[in-house]
């Protein structure tokens, strides 16, 4: 129970990774707030943890619009009364194209999505920690902000990239004073983001065949990987990227 009286936000928590997520800490003993824009995936997350005897509430949030995220933040102190950890995994990717194909509605979207949206996250995550006696934040990644695809998501990977720099960023200017942050970097990991690349025998194959662990990974893998980069035991660990991928990125 590493995480009993600790205070935890997930946002994209109402599906993949994120629920995983927050079904692991909850499981750990955290209270955790369950942030995304689907009430009805967001409350089934919510359900999940109480069902199994934990301690959840959903908050409904785009993480792109200021207020609102400045709002759940409020939420959540409002009703558990501090706030300890978070991981800012909502992401989004544009539909296949190439870097001249892209539309500038969906650059703008993946980018506001998955970059702009973990800054304010941390606007307003980091004094609500700061008031807490100090806390921990994990933002998503990718192992396409390590490492660039030629698959077609050119907005995907820079705001990947801009995450990483983000956070380190964030890390040096708050480490001081007992804000530790870091990001993850997986590489393919099924959720329903992803089903329609990985229902593709063909592509499946090949994207496995970029994995040298021989597997893809799993939500659990991830889950797992967060709760030790929030927990106490990773007290030192700030200002990194943990690349999570079977061995993806050192081809
Ligand atoms: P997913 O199941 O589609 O989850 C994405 C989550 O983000 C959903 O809960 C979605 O909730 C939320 N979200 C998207 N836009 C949002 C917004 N504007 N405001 C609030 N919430 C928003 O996909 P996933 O695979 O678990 O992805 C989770 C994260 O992991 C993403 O950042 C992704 O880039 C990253 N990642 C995934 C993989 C992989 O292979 N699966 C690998 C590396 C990194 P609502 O739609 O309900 O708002």
């Amino acid at each position: 129970m590493r995480y009993s009286n600790k205070v935890v936000i997930v946002t994209g928590a109402s599906s993949g990774i994120g629920r995983q997520a927050a079904i692991e800490f909850a499981r750990e003993g955290a209270r955790v707030a369950v942030v995304a824009r689907r009430q009805d995936h967001g409350l089934e997350t919510v359900e999940l943890i109480k069902s199994a005897g934990g301690q959840a509430i959903y908050c409904q949030a785009d993480v792109t619009v200021a207020n609102q995220v400045s709002a759940m933040v409020d939420d959540v102190i409002r009703q558990f009364g501090r706030l300890d950890c978070a991981f800012n995994n909502a992401g989004a990717a544009e539909p296949i194209s190439n870097t001249v194909d892209l539309s500038e509605e969906d650059f703008d979207r993946v980018i506001s999505t998955n970059l702009k949206a973990a800054w304010l996250c941390m606007k307003y995550q980091i004094p609500a920690m700061l008031n807490s006696g100090g806390g921990a934040i994990v933002n998503m990644s990718s192992v396409w902000g390590v490492v660039a695809t030629s698959m077609g998501v050119p907005a995907y990977v820079a705001s990947k990239h801009g995450v990483i720099g983000l956070s380190k960023a964030a890390a040096l200017e708050f480490g001081s004073k007992g804000i530790r942050v870091n990001c993850i970097s997986p590489a393919w990991v099924p959720t329903e983001a992803n089903a329609p690349v990985l229902d593709n025998a063909d592509l499946l194959g090949m994207i496995l065949a970029q994995h040298p662990i021989g597997r893809l990974g799993t939500t659990l893998d991830v889950a797992n990987a967060v709760k030790w980069m929030c927990s106490d035991e990773a007290s030192w660990y700030t200002a990194q990227n943990l690349v999570l991928d079977g061995g993806y990125s050192a081809q």
